[in-house]
């Protein structure tokens, strides 16, 4: 069978998975998901204007000639907290003792802070809490007009564009939508995504193995993938080499999920009942390809309905790796997101990377740290790079891209694909 170029494998997936149909969901349920219309301010934030700073709401031609050495004297006629009503209004020669947040009120053009103040009766600005009315206070510095105050709509105004169609959306942009009073927002869905393992050997959890069994990994290294790429896993269990209950199994997947990862029973020479069944389901469009990597070599795609399927190898660090390279891509563009892969550096191979030529790119597991000497990334494989070694794959918090060759020298630069930002 010939070896499929990664981009090729990566172009097919990507054909076959177009975004879900968007639908408003509540902010609580929107992080990390990506907007599917442009959202506009039905209000103003801020909605009213108010003070930046503790101090007094003033006139600024009252205290236009104001300094250390000529303090100008104002009658204290109230006080406005955070949450009040913007009352009393100042008139001349008057001020309102104000709190950060407050409403400026009517007469005020300006706020000067408590610190540039002093109260009349030897009690500094700052301590001049509580009810003031009555007192008066000395401005020590001038002002003008508009000074720490923050203005209605100064961060967004009514019918102005909040974020474009396609935004992902982080802590900061609900932060926005929920000070605008937005209770859902229009996004693409998080994608439903079913999780099967396939093989007689595979047992869950705990307990004896008979001989020949081993515990299932790669639900757990699925799920995990699936849930850190914004989308909500779905566990479809375990299922052995049998062609009606994995039928049965993929059947009911496909009733409540997006998409399917199933691992397994891909390679060639496996008892390929996996294969007859996904060929069946999908109506003989189910693609059985090799693609040009390593780990991860097969690989099957093809869509059951409109249902992407995605047949995954069944060694631990292969799975992952395919997880990674061909599904997630697939799995964010369903999801609305317009940046598909994960972020690539340069960095400097602190070991050789070896290889035999072999018509591959390899994509050695490793660790990337930044180094403050010479302001550089920096590599060293995590581990073995065998596809059933799953430890180093956990070690690891990247990828590097080693092209087909002999590998990549020790000091060389080399391409590295981050699996999360390199903090952890
Ligand atoms: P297969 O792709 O079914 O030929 O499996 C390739 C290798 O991966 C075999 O050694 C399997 O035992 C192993 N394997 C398959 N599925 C899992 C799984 N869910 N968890 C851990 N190892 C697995
Ligand atoms: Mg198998």
């Amino acid at each position: 069978m010939p070896l499929i170029p990664l981009e090729e494998a990566r172009r097919r997936v990507l054909a076959a998975c177009p975004p879900l149909h968007p639908r408003a969901v509540p902010l609580a349920d929107a992080l990390g998901c990506a907007t599917s219309v442009p959202l506009t301010a039905m209000e103003p934030v801020p909605p009213f204007a108010n003070t930046a700073v503790d101090g007094f709401a003033v006139r600024s031609a009252d205290v236009a000639s104001a300094s250390p050495n000529r303090p100008v004297t104002l009658q204290v006629v109230g006080t406005i907290a955070a949450g009040s009503p913007p009352e009393p209004s100042v008139g001349p020669g008057q001020a309102v003792r104000i709190l950060t947040g407050a409403p400026v009120p009517p007469g005020a053009d300006a706020v000067v802070m408590v610190e540039d103040t002093d109260a009349w009766d030897g009690r500094s600005g700052r301590e001049a809490v509580g009810p003031v009315a009555g007192a008066a206070v000395e401005v020590r510095r001038a002002v003008s007009a508009g000074d720490a105050i923050r203005e209605a709509g100064g961060d967004l105004a009514t019918g102005q564009e909040v974020f474009p169609a396609f935004t992902v959306l982080g802590a900061g942009h609900l932060g926005v939508l929920a000070s605008l009073g937005m209770r859902n927002v229009p996004v693409f869905p998080r994608a439903r995504v079913g999780v099967l393992s396939t093989g007689d050997e595979l047992v869950e959890g705990g307990g004896p193995l008979r001989p020949g069994q081993i515990r299932d990994s790669n639900r757990w290294t699925l799920l995990s993938l699936v849930a850190g790429a914004n989308a909500e896993p779905v566990d479809l269990g375990i299922v052995g080499d049998d062609e009606v209950a994995v039928a049965e199994r993929l059947t009911a997947g496909l009733a409540r999920c997006d998409a399917i990862l199933t691992s397994g029973g891909v390679s060639v020479g496996d008892f390929d009942y996996v294969k007859v069944v996904l060929d069946r389901l999908s109506g003989g469009t189910m693609q059985w390809i090799q693609v040009a990597i390593k780990p991860a070599k097969p690989f099957a795609f093809g869509t059951i309905g409109h249902t992407p399927v995605f047949g995954l190898p069944g060694n631990p660090v292969s799975s992952m790796v395919s997880f990674e390279v061909l599904a997630r891509p697939a799995l964010r563009q369903m999801m609305g997101h317009r940046r598909l892969d994960r972020a690539e550096v340069g960095a400097i191979a602190d070991e050789a990377l070896r290889r035999r030529p072999d018509g591959k790119l390899h994509l050695v597991r490793v660790r990337v740290e930044w180094s403050d000497d010479d302001g550089r990334f920096h590599v060293r494989p995590s581990g073995g790079q065998a596809s059933h070694l799953l430890r180093s794959m956990a070690l690891a918090n990247a990828l590097a891209l080693v092209p087909d060759g002999d590998g990549v020298d020790a000091g060389a630069e080399v391409r590295v694909r981050l699996l999360g930002w390199p903090d952890a």
